[in-house]
C-alpha cells in the first residue's frame, strides 16, 4: 500500500511491562510447580459486583426483553437517571457546580483519556512521573510534545508546578489519588496547580478514577477548588469503585464555564461524542445509577473498605519495618522504594523466589520509578495476610 499512516504511533514506547511480568511468573511456576503464587501486580478488582447492581442490572435486561420497554440506542452523553445519580454524587462530595447537563457518560476512563486529545489543538503537555501510562502514549500518538514534572521521594510523589516564567499554556495531567503512587493531593496542593493552570491560560485534565479510597480530609474532586470550572475537566470511573473494569462506565465532566479562543470546549466534546460514540448500553447505566444510590453505595462502600483493609495491612508491615512508600491509606496502591537500593526489576525477582509474591517495578511507570515497586490491594485479605507475613522477613 502507498498510504501514509500515523507514524506517531512509532513514538509509544513498546511496553513489555504486563508481559515480562507474566513470563518471568511463567517460568517460576515451571520451575516450582508446588509454590503457591501470591498475586499484587495487576490494578484490577477481585471482588464480585454488589448485588444491588446485578438486581439492576437483571431488571434492565428483563425490560430489554419486553416490546414496551425495550431500549434501542441509548443517548450519547448518558441516560438522564444516570447523569443526575452522577451530579448527585457530586453534590455529596462538595462539588455542587457539576449540574447533570455537564456531565458526559462514557465506556469508561481509558477511552476519555485517550479520546480527549481529539478536542485539543497542538498544545505542550505537561505530564508527572510516575503515572499510569496511557496519558503519555495517547499524547504521543498525536505528536504532541512532552515534558514531565517529577514526583519523587523529597516530594512524597506529589508533583508541584513548575516555575511559571516562560510556560506556554499546555495541557497538564493530574492522577489523585495517583497510579501507581497512591499518593494524593492535599486542598493546597491541588489549588497551587489550579491557580497555575488559570495563571498560564492551561486545561487540567484530572483523572479522579480512585476517588472513592480517600478517607482523609483530601479533595475528592478537582471541582471543590475554586477556579476549577474555568480551567479543568474531570474524568472518572466506576470501575474501581462498582467494580466495573469488566463491564465498562464512566464519565467526563466538561464545564460550560471552559473556552479556549471564544469556543466552549463543552460544544466540541459533545460533537466529538456524538459523532465518534455511540453511548452507553441501558443495562450498564442502569448497573451503574444503582452503585451511586441507597443499598447499592453502601455495598460499593463495603467492597472499598475490604480493599482499603488489606492496603493498610501492607502498609502497617513497611512502616514497622521503616520502609519508604506512599499510598496504602486513600488508595489501593503502596509504592515502595525497594529496600538496600536495589532496582525494581531485581526486587521483583526476589520476592518472586523467596515469597511466590508477584508486584510491580516502578520502572514501568516513568523513569522516577526507577528503584520503586507497587503493590495493589485488590487481592483477598487472606492472601494479603499471607504476604504481610513474608513482608515482615524482609
Ligand atoms: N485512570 C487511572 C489512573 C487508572 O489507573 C485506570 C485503570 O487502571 C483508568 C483510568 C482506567 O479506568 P477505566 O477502567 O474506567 O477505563
Amino acid at each position: 500500500m502507498d498510504i501514509r499512516l500515523n507514524n506517531h504511533f512509532l513514538d509509544v514506547k513498546e511496553t513489555y511491562l504486563f508481559s515480562d511480568i507474566a513470563k518471568r511468573v511463567r517460568k517460576f511456576q515451571e520451575e516450582n510447580p508446588d509454590r503457591e503464587i501470591i498475586r499484587m501486580g495487576i490494578g484490577d478488582v477481585t471482588l464480585p459486583l454488589p448485588g444491588a447492581i446485578t438486581s439492576a442490572m437483571e431488571e434492565a435486561v428483563k425490560q430489554m426483553a419486553d416490546k414496551a420497554s425495550f431500549h434501542g440506542y441509548p443517548p450519547e452523553y448518558g441516560y438522564d437517571f444516570l447523569r443526575d445519580a452522577i451530579s448527585d454524587h457530586y453534590k455529596n462530595i462538595g462539588a455542587p457546580s457539576v449540574t447533570p447537563g455537564i456531565i458526559y457518560v462514557s465506556d469508561g476512563a481509558k477511552s476519555d483519556l485517550g479520546n480527549l486529545p481529539d478536542i485539543l489543538g497542538d498544545n505542550p503537555v505537561i505530564i508527572p512521573d510516575p503515572v499510569y501510562p496511557v496519558y503519555v502514549d495517547s499524547n504521543l500518538m498525536n505528536g504532541r510534545k512532552i515534558s514531565f514534572v517529577n514526583g519523587t521521594k523529597e516530594n512524597d510523589f506529589l508533583p508541584e508546578p513548575p516555575a511559571d516564567t516562560g510556560i506556554e499554556p499546555s495541557v497538564i495531567y493530574i492522577c489523585s489519588p495517583n497510579n501507581p503512587t497512591g499518593a494524593v493531593y492535599s486542598y493546597e496542593g491541588l489549588t497551587a496547580w489550579v491557580n497555575f493552570a488559570l495563571k498560564t491560560g492551561s486545561l487540567i485534565i484530572f483523572d479522579a478514577a480512585y476517588e472513592a479510597f480517600i478517607s482523609e480530609d483530601k479533595p475528592h474532586t478537582i471541582y471543590e477548588i475554586p477556579g476549577a470550572e474555568s480551567c479543568a475537566i474531570e474524568i472518572s470511573s466506576f470501575s474501581k469503585f462498582a467494580g466495573f473494569t469488566g463491564v465498562r462506565c464512566g464519565w467526563t465532566v466538561v464545564p460550560d464555564t471552559l473556552e479556549a479562543g471564544g469556543i466552549k470546549l463543552s460544544k466540541f466534546w459533545a460533537r466529538r461524542q456524538a459523532t465518534k460514540f455511540n453511548g452507553v448500553s441501558y443495562i450498564t447505566q442502569m448497573g451503574a445509577a444503582a452503585s451511586l444510590s441507597g443499598k447499592g453505595f453502601e455495598e460499593c462502600l463495603a467492597n472499598i473498605a475490604y480493599y482499603k483493609r488489606n492496603a493498610t495491612a501492607l502498609a502497617n508491615v513497611f512502616t514497622d519495618k521503616g520502609i519508604y512508600f506512599t499510598g496504602g491509606v486513600n488508595s489501593p496502591y503502596i509504592w515502595l522504594k525497594c529496600p538496600g537500593d536495589i532496582g525494581g526489576w531485581e526486587f521483583f525477582d526476589s520476592i518472586l523466589e523467596r515469597f511466590g509474591i508477584v508486584g510491580t517495578p516502578g520502572e514501568g511507570f516513568g523513569a522516577n520509578g526507577s528503584g520503586f515497586f507497587r503493590l495493589t490491594a485488590f487481592g483477598s485479605y487472606e492472601n494479603t495476610l499471607k504476604a504481610c507475613e513474608l513482608f515482615k522477613t524482609l
